[in-house]
């Protein structure tokens, strides 16, 4: 080994690439990491976090409307963009020197810089000019906002990673996409006070989740005030002459906006990196492809997370290092688990959920049994909201697994961390049923919906 410069080269300081690195240098091994941009990549600095962070400060002019049902008088409240950016900013920050400081106090090299491959064993550091060798390549390079250059005027388009930065909050927004961010950034800006629209080209927002919550999260959506156009797509963006924009629909209909975000998608970060140089095969997408070891076609070189395209989750590209290291760095080939990952989206009400929807578990279970109960939550009898929660369980009839576990309401992305261990661990609706409930919570309907609110045979739904 001692003829390569490192034992392992991480390109890429995002969620996978950093915890790889850290772990490796932690076991003794001699690592670099180099990123390009900020340590800590899409999550901390233009996602997950940032995103939750302005979830919460989306929040407030609502817990302002609730408190007069519980007796308080708010004052006027005003909201300074400025400031949550500043805020937001320096909680990134001090998160950034985290991850760098965690891997360099394991004794890893930060090298602050584009990477690209020469060959399999060699790396190019191309702010320093320089060339390294490594024995084994990890690419952790993640993926972006997909760009939309078909759209005419896409130019004065902005993506997730210009939102969290935008000079000033705009009047009116034109958000495009149907995924969690484009969902949540409708979501983010209403409840500044934006004039919202989403505009989406598919049936119904949010595809791949439980029907169910779909619809009932789009409709309490809309009685919030944001305008969800679907299907419909833009067809053109033109730039007014007062600076304003004109996005032109499918529809016929012309919205002005200050911004028009889209959110279309995401690209794998695999242009320009040396990949074929390599000899590292690529999807039609771009992703890199690997075995289920996240192994490359080339020996040594190895790729986790968002640049494989597999689940672009961080907690996903986390496990997926994790496994990365017991496989090359300690003898025990592991892979990475990709079944019943919990999941949330940070949407306003917010949804968590694991496993199977209805609709897809229909498609490879002869007898469901669904779960069902929508409900005013206790914390909105006093505030008037009308909001409802919905709960839903789907039950394979003749084992009586629990096959799918579906949350839309206050804190469902908390359920959804603990009803993903019961699904992981494959408990019955049995299991379900004989737990205690907590009460008074919410939570407590997940175990004390004891009769099938109806069952769904060879495809077919059974009321009563
Ligand atoms: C707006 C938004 C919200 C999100 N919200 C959530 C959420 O709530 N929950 C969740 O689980 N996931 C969320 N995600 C997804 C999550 O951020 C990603 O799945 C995760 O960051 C993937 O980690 P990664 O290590 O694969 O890549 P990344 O975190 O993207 O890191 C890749 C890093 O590589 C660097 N890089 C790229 N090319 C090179 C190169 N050639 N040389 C050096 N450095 C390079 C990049 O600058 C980047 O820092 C969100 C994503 C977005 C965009």
């Amino acid at each position: 080994m001692a003829q390569y410069d490192y034992d392992l080269f991480v390109i890429g300081g995002g969620s996978g690439g950093v915890r790889a690195a850290r772990v490796a240098a932690a076991l003794g091994k001699r690592v670099a990491l180099a990123e390009e941009f900020r340590f800590g990549g899409t999550c901390v600095i233009r996602g997950c976090v940032p995103k939750k962070l302005y979830v919460y400060a989306s929040q407030f002019p609502e817990h302002f409307e609730d408190a007069a049902g519980y007796g308080w008088t708010v004052g006027e409240a005003k909201f300074d963009w400025a400031a949550l950016v500043a805020n937001k900013e320096r909680e990134i920050s001090r998160l950034e020197a985290i991850y760098k400081r965690n891997v360099e106090g394991s004794g890893g090299e930060t090298i602050h810089s584009r990477a690209v491959l020469v060959d399999s064993h060699t790396i190019r550091i191309e702010a320093e000019n320089r060339t390294v060798t490594a024995d084994q390549i990890l690419i952790a390079t993640g993926g972006r906002a997909a760009a939309h250059p078909a759209l005419p005027g896409h130019e004065h388009c902005i993506y997730s990673n210009e939102v969290f930065d935008l000079a000033e909050l705009p009047k009116a927004i034109l958000i495009e996409g149907g995924g969690y961010i484009a969902v949540e950034f409708a979501n983010i800006f209403h409840g500044l006070g934006v004039e919202t629209t989403l505009v989406y080209r598919g049936k119904e927002i949010l595809s791949r989740f439980d029907m169910d919550l779909r619809r009932t999260l789009h409709d309490t959506m809309v009685a919030k005030g944001i305008r969800i156009l679907c299907p419909a797509v833009s067809e053109e963006v033109v730039k007014r002459a007062d600076g304003r924009l004109d996005a032109r629909l499918n529809t016929g209909e012309v919205l002005t906006v200050d911004q028009v975000m889209l959110a279309i998608g995401r690209t794998p970060n695999t242009e320009n990196l040396g990949l074929e140089a390599a000899g590292v095969v690529m999807d039609r997408q771009g992703a890199i492809v690997v075995d289920r070891f996240s192994r490359t076609n080339v020996q040594n070189v190895w790729a986790v997370g968002d640049v494989t395209n597999r689940v672009q989750l961080t907690p996903v590209a986390i496990h997926e290092a994790m496994c990365f290291i017991e496989t090359a760095f300690k003898n025990n080939p592991t892979e990475p688990d990709h079944d019943c990952v919990a999941t949330a989206v940070f949407s306003q009400p917010e949804i968590g959920t694991v496993g199977l929807s209805e609709d897809e578990a229909a498609k490879r279970f002869k007898h469901l049994e669904i779960y069902r109960t929508s409900f005013r939550p206790m914390r909105h009898t006093l505030s008037g909201r009308q909001e409802k929660m919905l709960m839903k369980l789907v039950v394979d009839g003749d084992t009586r697994l629990v096959l799918g576990a579906h949350v839309l309401g206050p804190d469902a992305g908390e359920m959804a961390q603990l009803l993903g261990i019961t699904l992981k661990a494959g408990l019955t609706k049995d299991d379900f049923d004989r737990t205690m409930a907590v009460h008074p919570t919410a939570a407590e309907e997940l175990v004390t919906m004891y009769k099938p609110t109806y069952l769904v045979k060879e495809g077919v739904r059974i009321d009563g």
